[in-house]
């Protein structure tokens, strides 16, 4: 239009959009699920406003909560259109353009490395996955704030907005046209869309239509003349055969194929966490899993976990573990609140911002709820209040550790991954192998920050700690395989503590308690020096890390005299050393072959802990 307006993309994006234009990706199918998932998401927003303000759907066709996919075969325009929250012109320059999101120069990184585009969703930009097919893509949008807009963009450093004159008036929602490149025509094919969506967006909750063609049988009236003999003659069907004029007989018709349009619905919306888990097959659950993550990988959850709860607060739920952690899930831990369930109450989506169903250390898992419970007409804020999302958090934590616990029980190939080869990894991944390692190697660091920040459950949690030890032989074991390994007569659980395995296991501290055959935990994360902090005990067996001093190896009834007879040297040591250097200076039976070590006081930090401390400040 003449009134547009122009608009360069924020730098990162634009670089997104040179990514993906040229891209050689070859599944260019990914953008129909994500403008489909988009229009999902805008559907959801204007159908919970609703709950509390009726009239924000409008009347007539507005108030069908619907997403409508065209074709147009001459033109070669596809496009999908939503009757959801709509863009005012802010949000169309906004979203589409110049704010560039925390995951777009994540993603754009990812992908100058070799990364999968279609993992695009995942990092808030799919919307870009468009120009995978088209070289031109308007935007056609309507919120109720605001007058109906047009973006637009092909793809070369710019957009323009421009207030719309010339197109249908939408009522309410948005219509992506996608003017499509020649590659691309097969996505003018009904048949390539229908495949399309059930194979990505079967379980969108809203109808999803297609103006499809249908061929259907019409009587039209013929030019030849009907005989009225049974038998048919070859002169009868001869086309230059006159017209018998002023006959009275009933007008002649034939039957011909004529193409007509029709919206058909694509999918079927069924609610899979509505259903009786017994019917839903692990195949649905898998396909699920990936339409709700947006995590499109090959790889299947590592478990799941389907239930009903009944009492006081009825909700269903469906938990994931995801096959790998999210790109940014440590690194947004300590500022961002971000929780990976969805809240529903009695089928409408509430939100996907609600911290208050799981704690952050177990925000990696995926999943839903849906409560009878709650209220359905109240704001957000309020509901974040509600008394029955305390009983929901604490079931659903339970639930979640059960489900992590299972992993374990049922495939408790605990070899580490740590040391083997990427190709390695990847044939075991193929395998569904030693699912409990893969586990550990994804999401071991929220177990441990679990037992950091979660009190009540600590122990729980203690139990699907993994480690490598003296005498782990390369894989991991638990605590409980500790225990039952422990000697005679020994009362504390031996760790150490240190940057590597490598590196520990020259450790003089270990040197007497290996020959004396105790085992001894390696612990190398820098979270593990905070996780000691926290756990004290386990099956009343205390910590005790080796390096500190309190390590008791049994009775040495020679060890009393010895202090005595060394009496002399400790002082004058002491001395020399003076006291702003060391505490005390004592003889000991913690060694073999080394004559001394320095030992941290018990309630002092570990040297490493110094260490950690040290790079942290830097
Ligand atoms: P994401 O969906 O992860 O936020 P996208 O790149 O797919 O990322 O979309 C960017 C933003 O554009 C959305 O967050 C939303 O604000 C806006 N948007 C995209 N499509 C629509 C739509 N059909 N209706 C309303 N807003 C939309
Ligand atoms: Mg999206």
């Amino acid at each position: 239009g003449s009134n547009a307006e122009k608009f360069e993309f924020q730098a990162e994006v634009s670089r997104l959009m040179d990514i993906i234009i040229n891209s050689l990706y070859s599944n260019k199918d990914i953008f129909l699920r994500e403008l489909i998932s988009n229009a999902s998401d805008a559907l959801d927003k204007i159908r919970f406003l609703s709950l509390t303000n009726k009239e924000i759907l409008g009347e007539g066709d507005n108030t069908k909560l619907e997403i409508l996919i065209k074709l147009d075969k001459e033109k070669k325009i596809l496009s999908i259109r939503d009757r959801g929250i709509g863009m005012t012109k802010e949000d169309l320059i906004k979203n589409l353009g110049t704010i560039a999101k925390s995951g777009t120069s994540a993603f754009v990184e990812k992908m100058q490395t070799g990364g999968d585009l279609n993992l695009i969703g995942q990092f808030g930009v799919g919307f870009y996955s468009v120009y995978l097919v088209a070289d031109y893509v308007e935007v056609i949008s309507k919120h109720n704030d605001d007058k109906q807009y047009v973006w637009e963009s092909k793809a070369d450093g710019s957009f323009a907005i421009s207030e719309d004159s010339w197109n249908e008036p939408l009522g309410r929602g948005t219509e992506i046209r996608l003017h499509l490149r020649d590659e691309a025509k097969e996505y003018l094919e009904e048949d390539k869309l229908k495949e399309l969506v059930k194979k990505y967006s079967e379980f969108i909750n809203f109808p999803i239509y297609l103006w499809a063609s249908k061929e259907v049988d019409v009587e039209v009236p013929s030019d030849e003349e009907e005989s009225s003999d049974e038998e048919e003659t070859s002169e009868s069907s001869s086309e230059d055969e006159t017209e018998e004029e002023g006959a009275e007989k009933k007008p002649k018709t034939k039957t011909v194929k004529e193409t007509t349009y029709d919206w058909e619905v694509l999918n079927d919306m069924k609610a899979i966490w509505l259903r009786n888990p017994k019917e839903v097959t692990d195949e649905e659950y898998s396909k699920f899993y990936h339409s709700l993550a947006k995590d499109f990988s090959d790889e299947k959850p590592l478990a799941w976990s389907h239930f009903t709860a009944e009492g006081d607060v009825e909700f269903k739920a469906l938990l994931f573990v995801p096959p790998k952690a999210p790109h940014d899930l440590y690194e947004s831990y300590y500022n961002t609140n971000k929780s990976n369930l969805k809240l529903y109450v009695r089928r409408v989506f509430i939100s996907d911002e609600f911290n208050e169903l799981l704690p952050k250390y177990l925000s990696f898992l995926r999943g839903l709820v849906d409560s009878d419970t709650l209220p359905l007409n109240v704001s957000r804020e309020m509901l974040q209040q509600h008394s029955s999302l305390k009983t929901i958090k604490k079931k659903l934590i339970r639930k979640a550790l059960d489900m992590i616990r299972r992993i374990a029980d049922e495939d408790p190939d605990e070899f580490s991954n740590k040391d083997k080869t990427e190709t390695e990894k990847a044939s075991e991944n193929d395998e569904q192998k030693g699912q409990y390692a893969k586990f550990w190697n994804e999401f071991g660091k929220s177990i441990k920050l679990g037992i950091i920040e979660d009190a009540h459950n600590r122990n729980r949690l203690a139990k699907l700690l993994r480690f490598e030890s003296t005498k782990s032989d390369g894989k991991l074991a638990s605590l409980d395989q500790y225990i039952a390994r422990m000697k005679p007569g020994q009362k504390d659980i031996f760790y150490i503590t240190g940057t590597s395995k490598e590196q520990l296991e020259k450790s003089p501290f270990l040197e007497r308690l290996t020959k004396k055959d105790y085992e001894v935990i390696f612990f190398t994360d820098p979270v593990d020096e905070y996780l000691m902090q926290y756990l004290m005990d386990y099956e009343d067996k205390k910590f005790q890390n080796v390096s500190k001093e309190g390590l008791k190896l049994g009775k040495d009834s020679k060890l009393k005299e010895l202090k005595e007879s060394f009496k002399e040297l400790t002082d004058w040591w002491k001395n020399a050393l003076s006291s702003e250097n060391v505490d005390s200076v004592k003889i000991s039976n913690r060694l073999d072959n080394t004559p001394c070590v320095v030992v941290t006081s018990k309630y002092g930090w570990s040297a490493n802990m110094e260490k950690i401390m040290q790079s942290q400040t830097l």
